[in-house]
Formats: C-alpha cells, sequence, structure tokens
C-alpha cells in the first residue's frame, strides 16, 4: 500500500532542495519517516513560570514573566550591547544582546509585560539572559502552547542555515497534517502486556506532547519497541544458526598444525591457551558452523591461538583468513605470521587498501585458486571481489569495530558459511554481552603467560618531567625502547596533531642522543609503515604517537609506555596502551603524566590504573567514572539495528524484559507464520535491512 511515510521529503511544506540536501546530509533525514523518527533527546516544560529570586546557578533554560524598566546600549565597536533591565517584583536582572541591537531596542519597551526565555547566566554576582527569545504576553495568551517543547540534536551547519528545533517541530506538524495514520509496529498482546502507548501515540507524544507524563509514556514505548526488534534480531540470529547452519567438518589435527606446534611454536602454552584451543577445536568437529568469542586481556596471547586454529583449517585442506581493524596491525599480524608459517611451508599473503596494481592482482589470484592459504588483511578481505577457493575459517581480531553485519558477509564467502572466531581484549560488563556478543559462544584466556613480571605504573604531574626522563633514559641505556603516546580527539584534528608534532620535537631535545620516531593516523600509509617498522627494528629508540598503536601493536624490547594527557584517556583505553609494553621478560613500566592542576577524579581514576592490571575491574571503574557514552558508541557500531532512543548501558532493566519477550514469540512462532505476528516479522526484516518504510505492514 502506498504511504505519505514513506515520500521523500521534499514533499512537505517548508523544504525545497537545499533544505532537503541539507537535511539529508546532516541528519540522515530522507523520507517523511526518517523525520517522525528523528526524535528529540530532551523536552523544556514551557509553562513552567519561575520567579527571579528563584533562579541559581547552573539552571538551564527558564521562563520568566515581568516588565522592562530601563534599557541602554553601552561600549563601543565589537563590545557594543544592549541591556534591559526586567523585574517581576521579586528581583531584577538583565537582559542582554550583542547582536542585531537596533531591532532589538525597538522592540523592547518600558512597561509592557514580556515572557522571556533563555539560559540565566551569573556575572559579578547578579544573574543575566543573553539573547532570550522574548514575546509579549498578549500573544502569548493567544497562541496554543505546546506545554512540553522538543530539542532536537541538530549540527552547528544547520542552526547556522536557520534550522532549528522549532523549524523541525513545524515540519513534523506539517507531515501530520498530511498523514492519515501511522501503522502499529508491534503485536496487540506485545502492547498490552507491557502497557504500552501505540506507535502512532508514541510518535505524536514525542514531538507535540501537553504533559511529562506523555512524554515519558512516549518513551518507553518507542524504547522498548527498539529494544525488542533488537533482541528478535540476535535471538533470530541465534536460532537459525544452531538449527539451520551445517559448518564444515575440521576432524584432523594434521602434519602442519604439529609441525608448527613441535618446531615453530617458540614457548609452551599456558593453560589458559590450551583449553580454548580444545573448545575451539570442539566446535571445527562439531558439523556446526562456530561463531565463538575469544576473550583475553592485553598479552594473554591470543595471536597464538588464532595461528594454530588457522592450521586446523589448513590441515583439512581449507583456506583461513585473518582480518584486523586497522592496516598496522593487519601488516604486524602479516610479519609474525610469515616467519613462522614460511618454516612450515605454508603460504601467507596480505590484502589491505595499500596492496595495489600486480601485487593485488596476484594476490587475489593467489586466493581464488588456493596457492594462497592464509590470508591476512582489514575488512579488505570482505569486499565481494575477493573470491576464496575453500575459506573454512575467518578470524577477526579486536572485534568492537566489526558487527553482525559484517560477519554475515563473510558469510558468502564459500557455499557453507566459514567458521568464525571473534578474538577481543576489552572486557565488557555482563549485561552489555549478552547483547552485543548475543550470538556468540564465548571462551576465555584468563592466564597470563608465565614469567611476565606486572607492568609498574606510576601517576607523574606534568612537572615531574625531569625525574621521569632521568628514569626513562635508564631504561634506553639498557637497550630498551620507549612508547610515548599523545590523545587525538577528532573534533580538533589540527590542534591535536600540532600538539603531537611538539610533543616529537620536545622528545628531541630531551633525548638528544637517542633515535626518535613519529607515527600518527594522517600519515601515508608507507611512511607509517616505514616509521613503524623502524621502531620494530630498534632504529629508533623512542616512538611518539596518538593512539594508532593502542590495539595489538607488539614490541617486545619496549619497556616503557609514557602517556601524555593522561586525563582525556578513558581508563580502559589506558589499559590497552599500557598492554602495548610488558611483553617481554623484564621489568616493563608505565607513565601517565597529567596536568599539574588535576580536575577531580583524575587522581582517583589514574590510581585504579596504579593499583591493578586486572582489566575487567578496570572496564567497571571505567564505566563508573565515565558514564556509558564511550561504550554505548562502540557497542553499538556492531548491533544489527540502530538504537536512537534507547540506551544499551543505562536501559538495562528494560533490556532484560525486551530479551524475555522477544524469546517467547520466536518460541511461540519458530515458523514465522503466525499471522498475530506477521506484523513483527516484516517490521524486522525492514530494521535489518535499514529502512522505515511503512508501507508493508499497513
Ligand atoms: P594479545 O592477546 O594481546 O593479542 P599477543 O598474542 O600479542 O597478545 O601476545 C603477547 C606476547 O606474548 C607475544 O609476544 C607472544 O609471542 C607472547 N606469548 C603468547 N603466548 C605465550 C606463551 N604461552 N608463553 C610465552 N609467551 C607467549
Ligand atoms: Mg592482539
Amino acid at each position: 500500500m502506498y504511504s505519505f511515510l514513506d515520500q521523500d521529503i521534499t514533499y512537505l511544506k517548508g523544504v525545497g532542495q537545499a533544505r532537503a540536501q541539507l537535511l539529508a546530509s546532516e541528519l540522515d533525514i530522507h523520507t517523511v519517516a526518517d523525520l517522525l523518527h528523528h526524535y528529540p533527546f530532551r523536552h523544556e516544560d514551557r509553562t513552567r513560570i519561575y520567579r527571579i529570586d528563584e533562579l541559581h546557578e547552573g539552571m538551564q533554560n527558564i521562563q520568566l514573566r515581568g516588565q522592562i524598566i530601563d534599557v541602554s546600549t553601552v561600549g563601543e565597536g565589537p563590545k557594543r550591547r544592549l541591556m534591559a533591565t526586567f523585574t517581576d517584583g521579586t528581583g531584577f536582572i538583565t537582559l542582554i544582546w550583542f547582536r542585531s541591537l537596533k531591532t532589538i531596542s525597538k522592540m523592547c519597551q518600558i512597561g509592557v509585560t514580556y515572557q522571556v526565555f533563555g539560559e540565566p547566566k551569573v556575572f559579578q554576582h547578579s544573574f543575566s539572559i543573553p539573547h532570550p527569545e522574548m514575546e509579549v504576553m498578549e500573544q502569548v495568551q493567544n497562541r496554543p502552547l505546546l506545554r512540553m517543547q522538543p530539542v532536537y540534536h541538530l549540527t552547528e551547519k544547520l542552526q547556522g542555515r536557520g534550522i532549528t528545533s522549532k523549524f523541525l517541530n513545524q515540519l513534523v506538524a506539517n507531515a501530520f497534517d498530511k498523514i492519515a495514520s501511522i501503522p502499529e509496529t508491534l503485536s496487540s498482546d506485545l502492547i498490552t502486556a507491557h502497557r504500552l502507548v501505540s506507535h502512532e501515540q508514541a510518535i505524536r507524544d514525542i514531538h507535540f506532547s501537553q504533559s511529562a507524563e506523555a512524554v515519558s509514556n512516549a518513551r518507553r514505548r518507542l524504547k522498548f519497541e527498539e529494544l525488542f526488534f533488537l533482541q528478535l534480531s540476535i535471538l533470530q540470529y541465534a536460532r537459525s544458526r544452531q538449527t539451520v547452519t551445517e559448518g564444515w567438518r575440521f576432524p584432523r589435527v594434521a602434519e602442519k598444525f604439529n609441525a608448527f606446534y613441535s618446531h615453530v611454536l617458540p614457548f609452551s602454552l599456558t593453560e589458559a591457551q590450551k583449553r580454548v584451543i580444545r573448545e575451539i577445536h570442539a566446535d571445527l568437529k562439531s558439523g556446526h558452523q562456530m561463531n565463538r568469542l575469544l576473550q583475553g586481556d592485553v598479552g594473554s596471547g591470543k595471536t597464538i591461538v588464532a595461528a594454530l586454529v588457522a592450521l586446523l583449517a589448513i590441515d583439512n585442506g581449507f583456506q583461513a583468513c585473518i582480518m584486523a581493524p586497522t592496516e598496522i596491525l593487519a601488516e604486524q599480524h602479516y610479519r609474525g605470521l610469515c616467519d613462522q608459517m614460511q618454516q612450515i611451508g605454508v603460504n601467507v599473503a596480505l590484502l589491505t587498501g595499500n596492496v595495489k596494481g600486480k601485487q593485488r592482482r596476484e594476490t587475489l589470484e593467489g586466493i581464488k585458486e588456493g596457492s594462497i592459504q592464509i590470508l591476512v588483511g582489514t575488512h579488505a578481505l570482505i569486499e565481494p571481489n575477493v573470491e576464496f577457493r575453500n575459506l573454512g575459517l575467518a578470524v577477526i581480531d579486536e572485534q568492537h569495530r566489526f558487527g553482525v553485519k559484517q560477519r554475515a558477509q563473510l558469510w558468502t564467502k564459500n557455499s557453507r558459511p566459514p567458521h568464525i572466531l571473534v578474538m577481543t581484549a576489552t572486557p565488557i560488563p555482563r549485561t552489555l554481552a549478552m547483547t552485543v556478543y548475543g550470538d556468540l559462544d564465548v571462551s576465555v584466556i584468563d592466564q597470563l603467560p608465565p614469567g611476565r613480571k606486572p607492568i609498574a605504573t606510576r601517576h607523574f604531574a606534568s612537572r615531574e618531567y625531569e625525574r621521569i626522563r632521568q628514569g626513562v633514559e635508564m631504561e634506553l641505556r639498557r637497550g630498551r625502547q620507549v612508547y610515548i603516546v599523545y590523545p587525538l580527539i577528532k573534533e580538533n584534528e589540527k590542534l591535536d596533531l600540532k600538539a603531537l608534532e611538539e610533543g616529537y620535537e620536545e622528545t628531541q631535545r630531551r633525548f638528544p642522543q637517542w633515535k626518535v620516531g613519529m607515527v600518527h593516523g594522517k600519515m601515508k600509509p608507507a611512511e607509517k609503515d616505514a616509521a613503524m617498522k623502524a621502531f620494530a627494528a630498534n632504529e629508533t629508540q623512542i616512538l611518539v604517537s596518538t593512539t594508532v598503536i593502542e590495539v595489538g601493536v607488539n614490541v617486545p624490547n619496549a619497556s616503557v609506555m609514557i602517556v601524555e594527557n593522561a586525563e582525556r584517556f578513558g581508563l580502559a583505553q589506558l589499559h590497552q596502551l599500557r598492554g602495548r609494553v610488558g611483553r617481554g621478560a623484564e621489568q616493563s613500566y608505565c607513565i601517565l603524566v597529567t596536568k599539574d592542576q588535576l580536575a577531580e577524579n583524575t587522581h582517583e581514576r589514574m590510581q585504579i590504573l596504579v593499583e591493578t592490571n586486572d582489566g575487567f575491574r578496570i572496564a567497571e571503574a571505567d564505566l563508573k567514572f565515565r558514564g556509558p557514552g564511550d561504550l554505548e558508541g562502540t557497542a553499538q557500531s556492531g548491533l544489527p539495528i540502530q538504537l536512537k532512543m534507547a540506551s544499551l548501558v543505562g536501559d538495562s532493566v528494560m533490556m532484560s524484559e525486551a530479551r524475555e519477550a522477544a524469546a517467547r514469540i520466536i518460541e511461540a512462532d519458530p515458523g514465522e507464520q503466525l499471522p498475530q505476528y506477521r506484523v513483527l516479522w516484516t517490521r524486522l526484516r525492514q530494521l535489518k535491512a535499514n529502512q522505515t518504510n511503512y508501507s508493508d505492514i499497513s
């Protein structure tokens, strides 16, 4: 059925080509439905009128009612501003404008009652509101009042073009003028059991509401809906894999595996490593396709497990691939594996965005005809033009950037899906794991290789740099190497790069006898590669870098990790960085340098790293200190369905409810055929295809 909801946004009054393009590029809004699903992230109660004597510091936007008793322009040139003294009988505040002074001064009339709206700021012990919204009371009384005014996420660019929360809300109103109805997306038993408002009601109330209660009901409904479909999708996937997916059988442990084990392996495996290899091997023999998560703290030795498992595939006549999140990591894995695999006659190749021309053609050819047995690379591996002769196993390192979707792409690489082993060093709390890895079986390496001395971690203020320098100098004289990491924050790449380059020069001055290298994400791949290689070969002794070295880089001779501006990192990230040292048998050090003036919490946060090396403890503390923000981002990126309203971390109780509900539906309707649930399966298919297409369900 045709639905106005699926129409292009330009069908709405007020949206021409230019605005449509802006809405698409800035907010990913293309259709009317997209607009309706761009939910406000909070509401302002515009019925509450505050008294001036109630104002206190740190308030957000508030409304006042009163009169102007005095207006004047002060200052000259760019400092010129318009100031009005405003009172409601309980006190006085100043309204201030820095722009459009002429127009506004005409508007300000003494003795007229105004309603003003804005954020009160304290300046020289009294309150002022810069650039308030101001309306004459009579007007206010004549217009229909929307009590709960929605505030939408907007970009600066949009605001610069006059697309404000008010404007968006008006567009939504225009849309509702033309929409007959919005179809329901949940089955009626779910709506009743969970006491939800209808989908249409929720969408209306989230945009136009007269009461806080209605907004809260709308939010609850929309959150539940998202979490329910997320869980339904995960459980559906998990079930389909248990029942339908046949896997390749790897019964043999033969020549290559044994040769590697007895001739190449430079150490004996830890008990934990042996155990997880047995767990994995049991999967590979079972006849079911494996989907397993291998968790192990940094340095626990996951790479060698991946190598041995790859050999199990090869011994059974299959190819294996190993996928890493960055080029640096892929290249490092490749180099490590090449050395080892050459000794037993196994052919390894590398495929990343950097591999071009003839080399790329040859690699693709070798994969297709089967002369390449292990392919290492970035996500370039899953591109459609990479054809394997007989892919049996895919290892995905440092997983959280690969989601269910990407894994599903791997499935198409052979007539039966390959076995999949996902490796991660990021411990995440249980409730989250259930969702983010809800479709995976889990193995854990809970033991570090023997002989490791725990890394000694110290926290210094930057004024103590001379002490740091002396300690580092001693390590360098012992022949060891040093990382110095600077934070790189996306929003301001230029400034960060400058800080890094200054840091590089500073380091050269501080350690004149030693060679210093530098890597950062903006370098050309070849330069980056050269810098990493030089450090790995001890041609440079100090490597100044951004967090590009965060995941997985392995230079055992490096014994010192210095993190500059450590207060700007999360604890889990610092723990990852710290894991870059302590890879040899000798004592290693992690030095956290923070500003002299510490913000609240910083000392406490650093102290956790000083005190413990336990990744799980650190992850939990991180969550407590920083809130869900970051974790949310990384975890979300792997989900089959994006959450707009619900929070993975904040809504864990509702998540459990949604999971139970989804499990009941899957059990009640395993064939996906019951008429009362057709609406659910249809909606799920659309969401998975990332469409908000209503016409199929109406
Ligand atoms: P991660 O789990 O962080 O990926 P790696 O696989 O990079 O850790 O291993 C870290 C270091 O420990 C490497 O230098 C590796 O060679 C070494 N290693 C791994 N397993 C063992 C072991 N059983 N005994 C001694 N060293 C080991
Ligand atoms: Mg690793």
